[in-house]
């Protein structure tokens, strides 16, 4: 039988949220499945999943589980400040790019105010000079330092450099906000314990990825400063993302925290993009984007190579970040998926 190139079966380098559930959080959904319990989160999972959550991070903190890393973030940062304060972030962050303006709306209306900065990340001095461009009734109050660990680009910061960061944003009164959506691919990349990334050195608010980790659907917002959770519950039921099944946000949670899958499943993401940068650094012609450190490789490919592979049949995308060609790895990427790409790529250069 002849397949269609589409019915062969293909890992993607789109994104990471183009694969599939792992086993651990798919068993722990079947195992949810296996019974009636009490909905809207007063269920044993979701109890369950939020002590692992606080074993995870050796702390108590209040943990909230939602669809998605858009009203994670959104609703974090609403939380965070009132809607005459501003958000700093980078200007490639998610909330600022990808996010259809959810923070500002959820907010009623906070303002992200962008700074620039290399591969990714912002730098202590960015958040001074936004502090101290006006301080004036005139312009939104600075209140939220919003970073993205993993970056978008790929890039992680180091303990040092977020002890640095936060410094600056305690010494103008900042809270601290992490968007998560890839925090395990940080963990992972640093060979840190998550608390040494997250409260230990400032971070209020946490929105922990499980999506693109393995999971269907999901995301823990994890309040290391509890103040900031009041009257959370509410603010989750009024933007709609109160589950009313929320056993099935939360088991996979527990399957994955327990076995260990959460940062196994990165740590192979990573390492797939690891051999991934090996092999197209041996490929003449392409050109890095960005140092690699977690589970994205970003390369600047002729134009009509690009359209090949496209034709080829790789998904990749070609408008996040700083622009060329992303390729995203996963908990699924196999060494197969990274060579067959490789080869494509060496290909498709040599004729170039
Ligand atoms: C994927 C992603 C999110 C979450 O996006 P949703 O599609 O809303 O789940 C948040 N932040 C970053 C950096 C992401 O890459």
């Amino acid at each position: 039988m002849t397949q269609t190139r589409d019915s062969i079966r293909r890992h993607h380098f789109a994104s990471d949220n183009y694969s599939g559930i792992c086993p651990e959080a798919w068993q722990a959904m079947a195992e949810a499945n296996a019974n009636h319990v009490s909905s809207y989160g007063d269920d044993p999972w979701t109890q369950q999943a939020a002590d692992l959550v606080r074993d995870l991070f050796e702390v108590e903190c209040e943990v909230f589980f939602v669809f998605n890393g858009t009203s994670a973030n959104a609703l974090a940062l609403a939380a965070m400040c009132q809607s005459y304060h501003s958000i700093i972030c980078h200007e490639l962050a998610h909330v600022e790019t990808d996010e259809c303006g959810a923070p500002e709306f959820f907010s009623n209306g906070s303002k992200l105010l962008l700074v620039p900065g290399d591969q990714g990340r912002i730098q202590p001095d960015a958040i001074k000079a936004t502090v101290k461009k006006r301080n004036d009734i005139h312009y939104p109050k600075p209140r939220v330092l919003s970073i993205t660990q993993a970056t978008e680009m790929g890039s992680v910061y180091s303990v040092s450099q977020l002890q640095e960061l936060f410094e600056m944003a305690r010494r103008f009164d900042l809270r601290v906000h992490m968007d998560g959506a890839r925090f395990a691919n940080a963990v992972a990349a640093l060979k840190v314990a998550p608390k040494e990334i997250t409260w230990k050195v400032g971070v209020d608010v946490l929105c922990f990825g499980g999506t693109k980790n393995g999971m269907a659907v999901g995301e823990a917002i994890v309040f290391f400063k509890k103040d900031l959770a009041h009257e959370f519950a509410y603010r989750c039921k009024q933007a709609g993302q109160l589950a009313s099944k929320m056993r099935f946000l939360a088991a996979p949670w527990v399957g994955m925290i327990k076995s260990g899958a959460w940062l196994r499943n990165a740590e192979h993401a990573n390492a797939a993009a690891e051999k991934l940068e090996l092999g197209l650094k041996s490929v003449p012609g392409v050109e890095f984007l960005a140092a690699r450190q977690a589970n994205s490789v970003f390369v600047r490919l002729p134009v009509p190579v690009a359209a090949e592979l496209r034709e080829r049949g790789w998904k990749f995308y070609t408008f996040i970040g700083a622009g060329g060609a992303r390729f995203m790895c996963t908990w699924d990427t196999s060494d197969q998926d990274v060579e067959a790409l490789i080869a494509d790529v060496r290909d498709l250069m040599a004729g170039q």
